[in-house]
């Protein structure tokens, strides 16, 4: 009997011209169905009518004939943007600087989006999950990094090398170390090439994860030449709900296609209010635009911040929330996109289907208490509310360090029931409960060991909620 597995091991023999990658790695096959001898698909391309399109076209079709047992294939080509079409493959190779593994600038399309705030906040998450860690504020026009961490004076200097400061475990440089405090500065092209230079060169970063740059608002030249000079991995895009903004942001991502740079995924900041007394949600600036935009564009959603008063005072204070008070909400949310971010990078490095065991094909929701996945090797799952529920992953319910369970079985309901759900990037799902509970992401990798069939019964230590995959 022929299978999905042989038609994409076929399928993946193919390279997309676009991407250089094959045609499975690069998500350009979808919705392939096998009925006996016959195998229908999609070839999603972004290749123009043309001799080229129906050369892929040809090609992919000789390679599903050459599986045993196949006689007919049918392909409907469909159309992609080329954006989308980028997004879908691996990270680029970013050549090695320094010794950094990672660099990601985080952009906006336009000012007081919440981008530094994102930006130092990201960056202490990320080495709270033990991650090596930089901050490059290049937000020349208004560096707000020095303010949010609360530390002003110029770093200090040995041999020619500029020694980042070092504040809550990351490593630190900006222009408004250099200047004094509030002094505006009229950047000139060559004076910003030079500024650049001497962050990469001159400053001492040692060996890094991750480097996240603070890019200035816009995306105007000044910002194209700066992310040229820089071997970028992938770009973040910060954008507040609205649609004004949310326009603004899609410029922010065109930039990225010009500089042939992968969207890593977008965060949308000011996501609902919360209000600090009775913690009630309220959307003032409405929420799930991002995310919208996201699913229909292919990027990864990484994840909703909401406009809380505890992330301005604790900016405002020089020391962002997730060190001033990592267990508050706020602070959960941006651990969540840091592991969203790394589970993003992991996925792409090691090309998305390389275990297509791990994807599922559908998630169905049969009922408001139970969720039913069809993985992508034919294997059904089924969980109820409840089970998954308890097996909520975020750190409220999970002690990260011991991987002892905080939550306890008698605090949950009986009758707790799935609100809603929403996809994470292309790794996992979040779920909204009915008790108000909505900051685990589940991966895909981790829902696949939570599966209680008898034939995957046998990893008990998946049940614990340990290794879940997104955290280091
Ligand atoms: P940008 O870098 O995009 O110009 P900032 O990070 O400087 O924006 O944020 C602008 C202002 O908004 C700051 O006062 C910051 O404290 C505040 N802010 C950012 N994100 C939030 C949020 N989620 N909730 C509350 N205030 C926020």
């Amino acid at each position: 009997m022929v299978t999905e597995s042989e038609i994409l091991k076929s399928l993946s023999n193919i390279i997309n011209p676009i991407t250089g990658q094959d045609l499975v790695t690069s998500a350009s096959v979808k919705d392939v169905q096998v009925s006996g001898d016959r195998v229908a698909f999609s070839l999603e391309t972004s290749l123009k009518p043309g001799p080229e399109k129906d050369h892929l076209k040809d090609r992919a079709r000789s390679a599903v004939l050459s599986v045993p047992g196949v006689k007919n294939v049918s392909i409907t080509v469909l159309s992609k943007s080329p954006m989308a079409e980028r997004a879908a493959g691996h990270v680029q190779p970013a050549e090695r600087i320094l010794n950094i593994k990672y660099v990601i600038p985080v952009a906006s399309g336009k000012g007081g989006v919440g981008k530094s705030t994102v930006s130092a906040n990201l960056a202490i998450a990320l080495s709270k999950l033990g991650y090596r860690v930089g901050l490059m504020d290049a937000d020349v026009y208004g560096p707000s990094i020095p303010t949010l961490m609360g530390i002003h004076e110029p770093p200090r200097q040995e041999d020619g090398k500029i020694s980042p400061h070092v504040r809550y475990g990351i490593k630190l440089i900006s222009m408004g170390f250099f200047l004094p405090k509030g002094e505006a500065v009229i950047w000139r092209g060559p004076m910003l090439h030079k500024m650049i230079d001497q962050f990469l060169g001159s400053v001492n970063w040692g060996e890094l994860d991750f480097l996240m740059i603070d890019l200035p608002p816009g995306t105007g030249d000044i910002q194209l030449s700066l992310c040229q000079k820089i071997p970028l991995t992938g770009a973040v895009i910060v954008s507040t709900p609205q649609d004004l903004a949310f326009q603004v942001a899609e410029k922010a991502i065109f930039m990225f296609e010009k500089l042939h740079t992968p969207v890593l995924g977008m965060i949308e900041n000011m996501s609902g209010y919360v209000c600090k007394n009775c913690g009630s949600h309220e959307e003032i600036f409405g929420s799930g635009g991002a995310r919208e935009y996201a699913k229909s564009h292919r990027i990864a959603f990484l994840g909703a911040i909401p406009l809380a008063a505890d992330i301005r005072i604790s900016s405002d204070g020089g020391k962002p929330v997730v060190e001033a008070e990592n267990s508050s909400a706020s602070a959960q949310s941006f651990i969540a996109i840091a592991k969203g971010l790394v589970a993003e990078l992991q996925l792409r490095e090691r090309g998305e289907k390389s275990d297509t065991s791990l994807f599922p094909r559908e998630i169905n929701q049969p009922g408001k208490d139970k969720i039913e996945i069809i993985w992508h090797d034919g294997h059904e799952s089924r969980y109820n509310a409840f089970d998954l529920r308890l097996a909520c992953p975020c750190a409220m319910c999970i002690d990260e360090n011991t991987g002892r369970r905080l939550i306890r079985r008698e605090s949950i309901r009986k009758d707790v029931q799935l609100s809603s759900m929403d996809r994470v990037g292309r790794y996992g799902v979040t779920f909204r409960w009915s008790d108000g509970h909505a900051t685990g992401i589940y991966t895909f990798e981790y829902l696949r060991r939570l599966c209680s069939c008898p034939a995957c019964r046998t990893d008990a230590d998946a049940k614990t909620g340990v290794n879940y995959g997104i955290a280091r």
